[in-house]
């Protein structure tokens, strides 16, 4: 029996500790499925770890696996040592995009498993760092098969490589009263979009969208997206007296005061004499403390909409970016203001694949080339309700030295 074939002396040391051990996944798989085809072929995957961590050494290498029609969406995986351990010879992942917010139904998640236990390995990733359902380890056979069977019931494969990446929103209206726009109508008018530079890398580097329904940021869009939806409000946030009362009868004034109070990062509230909250709107930046401890007592508002970001993005080049705020507000209602996002980020896109380098992501060439000419670039007027990082100042000198803040004076004398 394969399990005998490859012992894991070092790899069994790894479960004995606090933590669950992917190793003991991998087992159940190897000793528990029915199908002996996943038994073996996880046996000889952990059978190459163990090799591994016995010489130090990595044995997977790259290669190009692909299905009819696809440039990207699978990450090829041959193994080195594939003589010494010939059943998972060939490990490929298959990127595949989640439903928006991940809405899924235990039909959905059966039917998956089942044609992956059919043509993979049955280990599976929700969700990798990319957001993506990593379907790790078939052969180059199995990847159509499995892919020509999920497509059958409405699945795509995910960006790899240099494109438009699968997006990410998050769970949004469905289960958190925070919500302030409609998530997953964004999340899908963005890469229903783009499907093909999804499929078919030719950008200088990858594109990722995120939509997060409120400044809480679930998605981390401001942090990991080139292009972030993050819903917001204008008005004035909601305030049930009648709950704040309750919330200090329960915890006390100077808990309230402690934890509420004091943290806002702008001094934006006050406890009265009467237990009563006052809030001073213009001083609020949304960081969302005092809403996410007292969620009874306090609301978004009602004048919703969404800012748009540019240009978050990990590590690599020039250091972690956050996104640049472009898009100050933006009402998301009508057809119109929807097809207007998907518009900038075309824009945006041809911009950037015009002018970036080789490798360099949308971020990296705005520091390169200024934000300036970036918006110029995308036909962004200058406003000074851009700033450069989350709660924190314009970028746009409003004291007549930027002749671009001066013309935003112009503007609005004009329309009022
Ligand atoms: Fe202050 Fe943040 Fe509450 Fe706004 S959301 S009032 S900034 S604590």
């Amino acid at each position: 029996m394969a399990i005998d074939k490859y012992p894991t002396p070092m790899l069994d040391q790894l479960e004995e500790g606090p933590w669950p051990s992917f190793i003991t996944g991998i087992k159940r798989l190897r000793d528990q499925h029915p199908d002996q085809r996943i038994n073996e072929m996880t046996a000889s995957l952990l059978g190459q770890l163990e090799h591994s961590y016995e010489t130090r050494k990595g044995y997977w290498k790259g290669g190009t696996v692909s299905v009819y029609g696809y440039g990207g969406g699978i990450i090829p995986r041959f193994s080195e040592v594939g003589n010494a351990f010939p059943e998972s010879r060939e490990f490929h992942t298959l990127r595949v995009q989640p439903p928006a917010g991940n809405h899924y139904s235990t039909a959905m998640l059966r039917q998956l498993a089942d044609s992956w236990e059919k043509h993979g390995s049955g280990l599976v990733t929700f969700h990798g760092q990319t957001g993506n359902i990593m379907f790790i380890g078939t052969s180059t056979d199995g990847t159509q098969h499995f892919f020509d069977e999920i497509n059958d019931y409405g699945w795509d494969l995910g960006g790899a490589g240099p494109c438009v990446r699968t997006a990410m929103s998050c769970v949004g209206a469905a289960r958190c009263e925070m919500s302030c726009t409609n998530e997953q109508k964004g999340h899908r008018l963005l890469v229903n979009n783009f499907t093909d530079d999804v499929h078919r890398p030719a950008l200088p580097y990858k594109f990722k969208f995120k939509v997060s329904g409120c400044p809480n940021d679930c998605q981390n869009a401001i942090e990991r997206a080139d292009f972030a939806v993050i819903g917001t409000w204008r008005d004035d946030m909601k305030v049930n007296q009648e709950e704040i009362k309750g919330y200090v009868a329960k915890k006390g004034r100077q808990y309230i005061i402690d934890n509420v109070i004091t943290r806002c990062p702008t001094n934006a509230l006050s406890l009265n004499d009467d237990d009563t909250l006052a809030v001073n709107n213009r001083d609020c930046v949304r960081c969302m403390h005092c809403l996410n401890v007292m969620p009874k007592a306090l609301g978004v508002g009602d004048d919703k909409g969404v800012t748009i970001l540019i240009g978050g993005k990990r590590t690599l080049k020039i250091g972690d970016l956050m996104g640049t705020v472009v898009v100050p507000f933006k009402k998301l209602e009508s057809e119109e203001d929807w097809e207007s996002m998907v518009e900038l980020a075309e824009e945006i896109i041809d911009f950037w694949a015009e002018n970036a380098l080789e490798h360099e992501r949308c971020g990296e060439m705005i520091e390169r080339i200024g934000l300036v000419n970036f918006l110029e670039g995308i036909d962004v007027e200058v406003d000074p309700n851009m700033v450069s990082n989350p709660r924190e100042c314009s970028y746009v000198r409003m004291d007549g030295w930027d002749d671009e803040a001066v013309k935003w004076f112009d503007r609005q004398a004009e329309a009022s």
